[in-house]
């Protein structure tokens, strides 16, 4: 596959290196944000599973000239520096983290918390979409410790069968919830943002890092929720209809005619885990076949020799 075949697939790949964007995540927010003008008035914000830091480079340029700390950006993955973004790098589901994080805004809460977090998918669509809804949880419960009244918490779902039971959740906290789907985020990917306006906690809530929102024993029956509680949230595309359709190939010229320059990735990733890979086979170190003789399962596996 040709360098340039990915530009090809996906012009949103291609348009975030042409603007200077670590990733084409940074889309996704500026579409939300045309739709929700998330940005208004906002001066503190926190970028949750912020690498490699499109979406914090987003809001340091939208909310940008308030100096360091403004913006905090937190992953477990290390993050190359962005100037006025103070990053942490720890587990959003770890009390340490949080602590780490809400410290930072005791007595001057932030206006908006955004997470864009995604675990490793594992296929298992089940699995999946429980491990997401275990970061949106940690992710909401850090965001009762650090939003002001009034406040926005803009959250990746995965649209799966118990969404309804965080859209359930979400209400308890917010005026407003909706499910929104930018025009950059494939229509074949369950992915959406919960976007969630009007902090405003029930009475009497005193939030707490030891009681998880929706711990382990939860009840799965309790998303069958029906009558009166049962929460519909309004679906909302956003992006201009004219904007480039994700799921498309667009030919490498695009619509101004002029002609085509490769463009390398803006920010390449720090120390990622295929790095010792890639070092290996350059030296031609890395994959050795095991002979269905050497191995009981029968299974042909790559191992560095
Ligand atoms: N919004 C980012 C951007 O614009 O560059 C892209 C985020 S990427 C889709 C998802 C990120 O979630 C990954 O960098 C991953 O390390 C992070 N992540 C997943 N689980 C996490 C956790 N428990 N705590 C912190 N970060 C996590």
């Amino acid at each position: 596959m040709g360098r340039t075949s990915k530009d090809k697939r996906d012009v949103y790949y291609r348009l975030a290196k042409e603007n200077g964007w670590r990733a084409r995540s940074a889309f996704k927010l500026l579409q939300l944000d045309e739709e929700f003008q998330l940005f208004q008035g906002v001066t503190r914000a926190v970028d949750l599973c912020a690498a490699p830091g499109s979406w914090s480079q987003v809001l340091s340029q939208k909310i940008g000239g308030q100096g360091s700390g403004h913006v905090v950006a937190v992953d477990l993955q290390a993050m190359a520096p962005l100037p006025g973004v103070l990053q942490i790098q720890g587990d959003i589901t770890q009390l340490s983290t949080a602590k780490e994080i809400i410290q930072h805004f005791e007595g001057c809460p932030a206006d908006l918390v955004v997470c864009d977090g995604a675990p490793d998918v594992t296929g298992l669509h089940d699995v999946d979409e429980y491990m997401q809804a275990q970061l949106l949880l940690a992710a909401l419960n850090i965001a009762t410790h650090v939003l002001k009244p009034g406040g926005c918490f803009v959250a990746k779902i995965f649209r799966g069968r118990d969404v309804t039971l965080i859209y359930s959740q979400l209400r308890v906290f917010f005026s407003s919830v909706l499910c929104a789907k930018p025009r950059s985020s494939r229509n074949s990917s369950i992915e959406a943002f919960a976007v969630c306006k009007g902090y405003d906690p029930p009475e009497g809530f005193l939030p707490d890092l030891t009681k998880p929102l929706l711990d382990h024993s939860y009840d799965p029956d309790f998303n069958q929720l029906d009558g009166p509680i049962r929460i519909i949230v309004p679906f909302v595309t956003c992006g201009d209809l004219s904007a480039y359709d994700s799921d498309r190939s667009y030919p490498l010229d695009l619509e101004d005619g002029s002609e085509y320059k490769y463009t390398p990735p803006t920010q390449p990733p720090i120390s990622p885990p295929y790095q010792e890979a890639c070092a290996l086979k350059k030296k031609g170190q890395l994959a050795k076949e095991i002979c269905p003789q050497d191995c009981p399962m029968s299974t042909v596996d790559m191992l560095p020799q």
